[in-house]
């Protein structure tokens, strides 16, 4: 009786969830999300999401990165609760604790001269912060990003957002902006002038496909900037705190940015809240003649904040960084392992940390797995910018158990769309 109910209720929810999609929200992403056999998410728990139908799957997207401490870890929960009974938006004409608290934590662990932190809600503004901050500091136009990159939909940060497919519809966008190969320190070198106020860069390419650089890159970008007096803006959104084995992607080359956007897993998990991290000359430059140059009724809430806060105590006390070297490796490792018997399908596993990417010979191949691991329990996607790369960003708190399960279900799954495509072959 109990289960039926439940069943029953579950498929009204999701019937009625679709169709108020399809009505209000957008009937076109309905149809996409429909047609791929997405249920609707009722529950997150550690490394793990329920649907409406009482399935749970083991969380190997993480939210693009979202969900480094799990879903709804009880020691940013609980922050989050005191804060929430306390003062969850500030009177905006007071001084603010949490923010003040936070921004000294970020300047404490982020690489040095990163000393000032400006809050918002999102990615997108956080890298629309850094860019219209680096016009304002240099005096200059030209903006040099990169082919393949991802720095949100908001018409500045998609500007120099990579992918043609979405700028296009919406040009004109900002003016100025070039794009060089990712990974390619020359052609950034010979692209950075004295006209240039800043080089965007992710430290790793997350939606182009999980792309990483040659060792020295960002070193290279560092000096091409520093030689013409450009900003070097490092793209930290889905690579900070931890996900590639160390608290920032560019502690890597050990270089120092001077503007870093934040956002994805700064929350916890728990609550959404982006950051801009500048150096001092930033600062001066942009807010000395007006200290409001720049601002957001939302940005720095105090439930954020505490969000942030407890989430960098977490990232701390678990030593989330060297369990992400760790089981990282073991990740790629056990997925070499199983997806050695299908060369043909698979051409390459690479990635740092618990940042992986699986590449297919194929799109269509990365599909199919897909729903045979949603099949089996394993919830994944491919890269926004790039449909032959599956990205697996797990929860950093993932177990060697759960590891080596993901990687036993991920040859389960290649070896049946490998079976499924003989058939196709065959007939
Ligand atoms: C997701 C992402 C963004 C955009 O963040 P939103 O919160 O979706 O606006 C920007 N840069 C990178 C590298 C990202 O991965």
């Amino acid at each position: 009786m109990g289960i039926l109910r439940r069943v029953i209720d579950g498929e009204a929810l999701h019937e009625r969830t679709v169709r108020l999609y399809q009505s209000h929200v957008n009937p076109y992403l309905a149809r996409l999300m429909n047609f791929a056999g997405f249920g609707v998410e009722t529950c997150g728990e550690g490394c793990y999401i329920t649907d409406h139908d009482g399935r749970r799957f083991l969380d190997c997207l993480g939210g693009y990165g979202v969900f480094s401490l799990g879903h709804r870890h009880p020691r940013v929960v609980d922050a989050v609760r005191r804060q929430l009974d306390q003062m969850p938006l500030s009177g905006k004409a007071f001084f603010n604790a949490a923010q003040a608290d936070l921004a000294e934590r970020l300047a404490q662990v982020s690489p040095d001269g990163l000393e000032y932190a400006f809050f918002c809600n999102s990615g997108a503004e956080a890298c629309e912060a850094a860019l219209k901050f680096a016009k304002g500091a240099t005096g200059r136009a030209k903006i040099v990003s990169t082919e393949g990159s991802y720095h949100g939909k908001t018409l500045g940060a998609l500007a120099t957002t990579g992918r043609e497919k979405y700028r296009k519809p919406f040009e004109p966008l900002l003016p100025g902006v070039s794009f060089v190969p990712f990974g390619d320190a020359v052609a950034a070198e010979a692209a950075i002038d004295e006209t240039t106020a800043c080089m965007i860069v992710e430290p790793i390419q997350g939606e182009g496909g999980i792309h990483v650089p040659p060792d020295g890159y960002l070193a290279s970008l560092r000096r091409s900037c520093d030689r013409t007096g450009a900003l070097l803006i490092v793209d930290e959104v889905q690579t900070g705190l931890g996900r590639t084995g160390t608290m920032f992607g560019c502690d890597h080359e050990g270089v120092r940015p001077d503007l870093m956007p934040l956002a994805k897993c700064l929350g916890g998990g728990v609550m959404p809240i982006g950051a801009l991290l500048g150096t001092e000359a930033v600062w001066r430059a942009v807010f000395s003649q007006n200290p409001i140059a720049h601002s957001s009724t939302f940005g720095g809430n105090a439930l954020a904040c505490a969000a942030g806060l407890a989430a960098l105590d977490v990232i701390e006390d678990e030593d989330l960084c060297r369990r992400s070297r760790i089981l990282g490796e073991r990740f790629r490792d056990g997925l070499r392992r199983t997806l050695a018997p299908h060369p043909d399908l698979v051409s390459e596993i690479r990635g740092r940390g618990l940042m992986i990417g699986v590449e297919f010979t194929m799109d269509e191949v990365g599909e199919l797995t897909i729903a045979q691991l949603m099949k089996r329990g394993l919830c994944a996607a491919y890269t926004l910018n790039n449909p032959r790369v599956i990205r697996i960003e797990p929860p950093l708190i993932i177990s060697e158990e759960q590891v080596d399960w993901a990687c036993a279900t991920f040859g389960e799954a290649v070896a049946e769309t490998a079976a499924m495509l003989a058939e196709l072959g065959d007939l």
